[in-house]
């Protein structure tokens, strides 16, 4: 059997382990650490947002982000529906509710018009909408001029999940700059991952001591443990903050070859009948990331003269693992998902074809053109099968 070809794999580069081998050296694994506050400088350049928390992960840092924006009991977050459910979870945390949104289809991401669609709505129910949640899915950059010009129209604050999207950018600006607060994720199998751990980013001082305040058990300033309110045990470790600095060495280099692997599979995956690569195209001025390349079946329905496949994603997934490659289905839309069945909905049509259409394909930086060429073939013949 040949080697297994994963969706994507951590990448370490090599001066990873010249952070952590000096925290060791240092004695310094906690409390915080000089890699700590290095990981957050190097955050802060790269985006050019004044103040970052590392965190031990990005729902947590959702989490806390929310609860900056006063997030609390009875009220509502817009949320888009097409998203991995740690985008939402934090929500329940704060014993809101999320109002779902559809995508558009141009960038996979929320749909304005629906959104503005769902706010109209609840404010016509009285409903109390404290905060929007925006996501760039897969790194694609979100139509933010749109979407944040109706934030501002009803005074929303807006929380930017760029837990798939960094280094990715909308006009020239990296996501993550755009939020109120914005939140990165360093999981296994993201552009950069630091193990597990996570960000929260903000140009607001008082947020940042504020969260990192809660980050760390919310210890009032007194001799003796004293506290006022709830806190949590979010902060990254010193030792994992390092992993993270030589990530973050490789970020633009990491940009890059996720960029080429998207070439390569829009190239060469371009003859195949009914399969394309998608979404193709950024909006104008903006660089995806390509975290993840996806592609879209078309069914074996009468459709215009584009090409066709009766091959659906779980028969191209399953024929893939035969080939010891690992790919996904898109993500489920959460208000298809049982723990949101109560949730209100608007639209849903756009998201609901892109889920029962739509896989992702091995996308590791690491990854070979040997191995790109294997799922190119496996693809192939799970198309013919
Ligand atoms: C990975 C991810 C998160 C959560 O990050 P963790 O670090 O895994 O907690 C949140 N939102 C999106 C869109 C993600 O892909």
């Amino acid at each position: 059997m040949l080697d297994r070809i994963y969706l994507s794999p951590p990448h370490l580069g090599r001066h990873e382990l010249n952070y952590l081998h000096k925290a060791v050296e240092d004695n310094w694994v906690a409390p915080a650490g000089p890699n700590l506050t290095g990981f957050e400088a190097d955050l802060c350049t790269f985006t050019g947002v004044g103040h970052a928390v590392a965190l031990h992960s990005g729902t947590a840092a959702i989490h806390l982000g929310l609860r900056l924006l006063g997030v609390g009991p009875g009220d509502e977050v817009l949320c888009p529906s097409f998203t991995f459910v740690a985008t939402a979870n934090p929500i329940g945390y704060c014993g809101a509710t999320p109002v779902f949104v559809d995508s558009e289809a141009d960038t996979w991401n929320m749909c304005p018009v629906r959104l503005r669609e769902a706010i109209t709505d609840r404010l016509s129910k009285g409903k109390k909408l404290k905060a929007l949640l925006l996501v760039h899915l897969y790194g694609m950059p979100a139509k933010l001029d749109e979407l944040l010009a109706i934030a501002q129209e009803f005074d929303l604050p807006v929380l930017e999940d760029a837990a798939e999207a960094l280094g990715s950018r909308y006009q020239g600006r990296p996501l993550g700059s755009f939020g109120e607060v914005s939140v990165f994720s360093f999981n296994g199998n993201k552009i950069l991952t630091t193990s597990g751990g996570g960000a929260l980013l903000t140009n607001r001082a008082d947020y940042a001591a504020k969260a990192l305040f809660w980050a760390t058990q919310a210890k009032d300033a007194a001799p003796h443990y004293q506290h006022s309110e709830v806190g949590y045990n979010y902060r990254l470790s010193n030792l994992l903050a390092g992993i993270g600095r030589g990530q973050m060495e490789l970020l633009e280099d990491r940009v890059k070859r996720r960029s080429e692997i998207f070439t390569w599979y829009k190239e060469n995956l371009a003859g195949l009948p009914g399969l394309s690569v998608a979404p193709a195209t950024e909006l104008p001025g903006s660089r995806a990331n390509r975290w993840l390349t996806t592609v879209l079946l078309n069914p074996a329905e009468p459709k215009d003269g584009a090409s066709q496949t009766s091959a659906t994603p779980e028969s191209l997934r399953q024929h893939l693992e035969t080939r010891n490659i690992e790919s996904r289905p898109l993500w489920k839309p959460l208000h298809q998902q049982p723990l949101f069945a109560d949730a209100p909905m608007y639209g849903g049509a756009v998201c609901e074809d892109l889920f029962a259409r739509g896989l992702c394909l091995p996308s590791g930086t690491a990854m070979t053109d040997d191995d790109q060429r294997r799922v190119a073939k496996a693809l192939r013949e799970g198309l013919a099968a």
